[in-house]
Parts: structure tokens; sequence; C-alpha cells
């Protein structure tokens, strides 16, 4: 596959690529990323794509988008440098997931309440959808929410919830009714974090990231939060999570990664064993090849049609990678690469070392082989037994 991009979006890509690195600081890739320090980094640039007018280009024009197809392959490349420069930004949710699925079926009142702080960068949105017994099979929520005059009463627990410690709001998935279809039944809702009854609890990843389990004890939601059409959430959030499926990042994160483990190579001597040459030139054809299906993703999108299988393909290439990578800086590397960050001999200022565990980070949006039954249902037409 080629892909040929017109001359205006290579000059956009060229335009990124040269504000990125002015602006790319050593801070981006030493700090913990939880410290105050990194999150303040995240917020100043998603202040700066906002005065650039990149932070919603990819919404319609009506708003605050660029609302053509033009606009949207911007977006793409955008996303792409974003994950070779290793930009920390926090609207993410907000930007990729909630304001397209607000776009697509909020009410005007949400729409005129909700799209312009996300869109200034002042909404910190976290995803509740997984929990204690319903990860992988998502239809098997059972976070209960009632009807009680003007508001909705949750109960129950929702978990590994990224961002939940500093989110302002939640798009929440509950279960509105159980009588029917385990995949009806589910509702959405845009829901205040600090709503009374609502504790967070933070729960530590390998990675340095802290996720949290989200408790509900009788927290009344405001009727008016409900998000589209209620019982219809399932379905409304499989479209929510489609509208930024592409991971372009991700293949030009590890890239850059990638780049830093052939400059140690370089430095240290060890590129001389062609093991290791041929290593790294692997899992460089790899990100290749992931890369060029992310952008077949964006280009289904920039058609208006609705990725499937060829999204969960994507997510099959990072969890196919992530391992192989921790493999190689292993190789590459042995002990030293367990070294880590702030101690004198480790290397790369100790970003290896979180490279290693962040390789065993592959659970998200489900596992390997749920991945993989996808792409077999849906891609192959295989048969669900
Ligand atoms: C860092 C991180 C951040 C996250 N952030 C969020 C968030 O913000 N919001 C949110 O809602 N959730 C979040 N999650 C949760 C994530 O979506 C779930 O971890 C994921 O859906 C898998 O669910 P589980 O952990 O319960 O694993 P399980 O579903 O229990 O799966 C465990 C293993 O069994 C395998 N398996 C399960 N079912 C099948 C099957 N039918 N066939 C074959 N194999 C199967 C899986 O592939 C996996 O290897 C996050 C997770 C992580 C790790």
């Amino acid at each position: 596959m080629l892909i040929e991009f017109s001359p205006q979006i290579e000059d956009f890509k060229r335009e990124v690529a040269s504000t990125f690195s002015k602006l790319q600081r050593p801070e981006w890739l030493s700090l913990d990323l939880e410290c105050p320090e990194y999150l303040a980094l995240g917020r100043q640039m998603d202040q700066e794509l906002i005065r650039r007018g990149w932070y919603v280009e990819h919404w319609p024009h009506d708003y605050g988008g660029g609302g053509t197809a033009d606009s949207f392959m911007r977006h793409a490349v955008l996303r792409e440098m974003e994950g070779y420069f290793r930009v920390p930004t926090f609207g993410g949710h907000g930007r990729y997931i909630v304001g397209p699925a607000l776009i697509e079926f909020g009410t005007p009142e949400q729409k005129k309440r909700y799209l312009p702080p996300i869109a200034r960068g002042e909404t910190v949105i976290c995803l509740g959808f997984t929990e204690p017994d319903a990860g992988s099979d998502l239809a098997a929520m059972q976070l209960k929410v009632v009807r009680d005059g003007d508001y909705f009463v949750a109960n129950g627990s929702k978990l590994y919830i990224t961002y939940g410690h500093y989110a302002t709001s939640m798009l929440l998935a509950a279960r509105t009714d159980n009588s029917g279809k385990r995949h009806d039944g589910v509702s959405l809702f845009l829901m205040d974090m600090k709503l009374p009854g609502i504790t967070v609890s933070p729960l530590h990843c390998l990675t340095g990231h802290q996720v949290n389990e989200v408790h509900m004890d009788n927290v009344r939601i405001p009727a008016d939060a409900l998000l589209g059409e209620q019982g219809r959430g399932f379905y409304h959030m499989t479209v929510a999570l489609n509208f930024e499926r592409s991971g372009l990042d991700l293949p030009a994160k590890y890239m850059a990664q990638l780049e830093d483990v052939a400059e140690y190579a370089r430095a240290t001597g060890r590129w001389q064993r062609s093991a290791i040459r041929e290593g790294i030139g692997r899992l460089a054809a790899i990100l290749e090849a992931w890369r060029m299906i992310c952008w077949r993703v964006v280009m289904l999108q920039v058609k208006g049609q609705v990725p499937s299988w060829e999204a969960s393909m994507a997510q099959f290439y990072r969890k196919d990678f992530n391992p192989q990578f921790g493999r190689l800086m292993l190789e590459v590397m042995g002990p030293q690469a367990l070294v880590e960050r702030g101690e004198p001999r480790s290397t790369l200022s100790g970003r290896i070392e979180w490279y290693l565990r962040e390789s065993f980070n592959n659970h998200g949006q489900g596992g390997r082989f749920v991945t993989r039954n996808v792409i077999g249902r849906r891609g192959l037409d295989l048969p669900r037994k």
C-alpha cells in the first residue's frame, strides 16, 4: 500500500513536525507520568494546540472544527506527530470520543453545555465502561441506574478508569434495564464527577500510570445527563469508540522509541551484532505495516465509512508488537535495561526501563484473543464457534 498525501497535507506535516521539535522538552520523556509537573505540561500543550486551531480540527465546522475531508486528514497527521514527538496532552477522551459522540447524538442543550468547554481544553472526561465482572465482555455490565423523578440513581463500581482521579465528567455506561437482551438495557450518561456519592480509589499500574476504581453509592444523576436514547447505550458506545479508532499515534510513538534503542545500540557498539540489527529492522518493518493499517482506517473514516475489523487489526498489531519490543530491549541492553529512572547507571535517563514496563500494557480495549475473535468474525466471516 502506498499513501500519497496532497502537497497541502505534506506541508502541514512539515509544519507540525517543526513546531513539535521546537516545543519538545526533555521533561516530556523524563518525568513521571502522574507527577503534577507532567500534568501541567499536558495542559500547556492542550492550550498550545487550541491556540494553533489544531485541537478539534476534525470536528464539524459548526462546532469549531474544519468540517472537511482535508481537515480530517490534517487531524490524522497531527495525531501521528503527537505520537512521534510523545506530546503530553490530556483532553483526548473529550476531543476524540465524547465530543464527536455529543455531536452525533447529544441534545442541543448538551451540545451547548459540553462542546465549548471541551474545545477550550477545560474538561477532562474519563470513560466508565469496565466493571469488576465485565471487561472484554462489556455486555455483562451490572452497574445499575434507576429512574427516580428528575434523576437517575446509580449504584455500583467501575474499574481501571484512566483519568478518573482528575476527570471533571465521566461518560458512564450503566444498566437501566435487566429484562431483555444483554446488549439492550444499557444507557449512557455524562456524569459530573463531583456528584455526592462518588468515591475514586487509585490503582497503580506497572507503567507508572494511575487508573482507578470509581464507586457510586446512590449517586443522583440529573435526568438531562442521559446521552442518546435510553437502552441504546451499548450501540451508542460502539459508535462513540469508532470515532477515534485509527490509533495512528501508537506506531509513531513506538517508532520513536525504537529509534532510541537503535541509537543506544550504535553508541555502545552492539549494532555490530547482526542479530541486533536484524531485530531492530524487523520491528521497524512491523511498525510500518501497523502504520499502514492505521492509515487504512483513516481513509475509511474520510469516506464516511465506519471501520470495524480494520481497527481491530490496528489494535492487534499493538498487542503483538509490545512483547516483541520488550524482548528486543532485553537483547540489546541485557540487565542494563532494568535500571530505573533516577539511578546513575540508567539507560537514556531511565526511558528504556519504562519502555520495558510499558511493553506489558496489553489489556486495554480487550485482550489479544478477544481482538483476534473480532477479526475472525467480522473480517473473515468465521462462525462464532
Ligand atoms: C492501562 C489500562 C487503562 C484502562 N482504562 C480504562 C478506562 O479508562 N475505562 C474503562 O472503562 N476501562 C479501562 N480499562 C479496562 C480495559 O478496557 C479492560 O482491561 C479490558 O477490556 C479487558 O478486560 P479485563 O481486564 O476484565 O480482562 P478480561 O476480560 O478478564 O480478559 C482477561 C484475558 O482473557 C482473555 N479473554 C477474555 N474473554 C475472552 C474470549 N471470549 N475469548 C478469548 N480470550 C478471552 C483476554 O484476551 C485477556 O487476555 C483499562 C485497562 C488498562 C490495562
